[in-house]
């Protein structure tokens, strides 16, 4: 059906005429394309990515013309408007969907956010090793095929006194391989007290299933001791494994089997004995004034054979999972097939050697090492930081909130230390009306995600709370400069 055809049917409105005018104005593809504004577009996106572009902007054009909208009939007469709009659209589309944030939420390990930060030198060697060949699996000393896991293992051995090690995808990709090189078919005996899940995707029972262990619960939730161990144990156990309480605490009356007393009983069976330490630190956090987390050295010393932990909790490195251990151990984890298939690439490595390096100056670490950094910041100079940005947020938000400093407490997160909370400080934003209906909360919240750099901090009690703990110099500067342009967007 044609458009007279059309326009046959329906009776035409007063201004169709003006419309119809208004159509025959559009420019074409071709016209556009051949603008002087366009060809930089060009240059930068391609050609056929501007050609889309224009035809987008056409179409939404000639859509609101017909629907006759203001902005439509504006864009007919001005082409440099028009153009303005194709150079949004290519901007808007070229954006990645990865982009940096703000987190002020006071978890400073955030599993959704990208947990650990990784330092300078860290960063360097992930650009080297991206852009350069390396010697990623080639013995350099006999000039012959090398294994991509000796490039850490010695440090990790150094760091840890285990005998062996080896690197995976992730802590999960670490449990799931220990348990199919060495349990698959066979008993697995862990504490009812201990059988976590981390973050709704990795729960113990589920992961023995898929690595084809059985699992064999022993004790109740608050209470196991080494007799239900000692009883569970048969011709088909396998292996005794003890999973850190990485996320919640068990508190009253309660009784768990340490280390030290299960070690013992693993032994005079033959049995190895595995703590899955999630967050496992490679150095005591006491010695900065944080909560005390078992180290891997540790657990190691105290009895264990395997010890498996996340490299981007508080290792503060990139996302990997390490087990250490016992040589033979390591020897038959890392001939299983899996083991190909959760392997890490070079960039990881990279990275964690890197980070690795920085632990053998202890000295140095609170510096040099983002994450410690970051957790050892004093609620003072997060204070400070909050008095600085207090009166430029509040520009920017306008009259409609009230944005004032507060002292609040931060979380270490991903599971690391779920009871202690450190000091910090931030700003809460309450609505000036005082109504607390929630929902201009809401859309505060909504705003500060919309920002260019979005801002994420967390509600409660009728207020949005920003922690300010993750906002280092360089980000306070950064986070300061877009308040002041929002406050000019208005
Ligand atoms: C975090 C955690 C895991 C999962 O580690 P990822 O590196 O996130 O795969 C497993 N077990 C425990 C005890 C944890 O805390």
């Amino acid at each position: 059906m044609s458009t007279t055809d059309r326009r046959a049917k329906v009776s035409p409105s007063p201004d169709s005429d003006e419309r119809q005018a208004q159509l025959a104005r559009l420019p074409s593809v071709d016209s556009v394309m051949a603008m002087a504004r366009v060809a930089p577009l060009v240059g930068e996106y391609g050609r056929s990515r501007v050609v889309d572009a224009v035809r987008q902007v056409l179409d939404a054009w000639r859509g609101e013309v017909q629907r006759g909208m203001a902005s439509g009939e504006v864009m007919a007469v001005d082409r440099d408007c028009l153009v303005t709009a194709v150079t949004e659209r290519l901007a808007r589309d070229a954006r990645s969907r990865m982009r940096a944030v703000f987190n002020l939420t006071g978890t400073v390990l955030h599993t959704n956010l990208g947990r650990a930060l990784l330092p300078d030198a860290a960063v360097h060697a992930v650009v080297e090793a991206m852009t350069r060949p390396v010697n990623l699996e080639f013995d350099l000393e006999a000039g012959r095929r090398g294994d991509r896991d000796e490039l850490v293992a010695d440090l990790l051995c150094e760091l840890t006194s285990a005998q062996a090690a080896t690197v995976v995808n992730n802590n999960a990709a670490a449990v799931l391989l220990m348990l199919s090189a060495l349990a698959v078919r066979k008993e697995v005996i862990v504490s009812r007290g201990e059988l976590v899940e981390i973050g709704g995707s990795f729960r113990i029972p589920d992961i023995m299933r898929s690595a084809g262990a059985k699992l064999r619960e022993v004790g109740t939730t608050n209470r196991t001791h080494v007799a239900d161990y000692e009883a569970a144990i048969g011709p088909r156990t396998a292996l005794m494994m003890k999973v850190h309480c990485s996320n919640y605490a068990v508190s009253g009356f309660t009784a768990a089997v340490s280390l030290r007393e299960l070690a013992p009983l693993a032994q005079a069976h033959g049995l190895p004995l595995a703590v899955d330490l999630g967050s496992g630190t490679l150095i005591d956090l006491a010695q900065w004034g944080l909560p005390r987390e078992p180290t891997v050295r540790q657990a190691l010393a105290e009895g264990a054979d395997l010890v498996t932990f996340s490299g981007d909790k508080l290792l503060g490195g990139p996302q990997a999972g390490v087990i250490v251990g016992s040589a033979e151990l390591i020897a038959r984890i890392k001939m299983h097939p899996l083991k190909r298939a959760v392997r890490v690439g070079k960039m990881t490595l990279a990275a964690l050697e890197s980070v690795l390096r920085l632990y053998r100056a202890p000295e140095l670490l609170a510096e040099q090492l983002t994450t410690l950094r970051l957790l050892m910041r004093s609620s003072d100079a997060i204070r400070a930081c909050a008095e600085r940005v207090q009166p430029v947020l509040q520009r920017a938000l306008g009259a409609g909130y009230v944005v004032s400093v507060q002292m609040m407490a931060s979380q270490i997160g991903s599971g690391a230390l779920p009871v202690q909370n450190l000091p910090s400080a931030g700003l809460i934003v309450r609505e000036a009306s005082g109504k607390r209906s929630g929902r201009a909360l809401m859309a505060l919240e909504a705003r500060l995600r919309a920002w260019p750099r979005p801002v994420l901090g967390r509600i409660a009690d009728q207020a949005l709370w920003l922690d300010l703990r993750c906002l280092e110099a360089g980000d306070e500067a950064a986070f300061v400069a877009q308040c002041v342009e929002q406050s000019e967007v208005g």
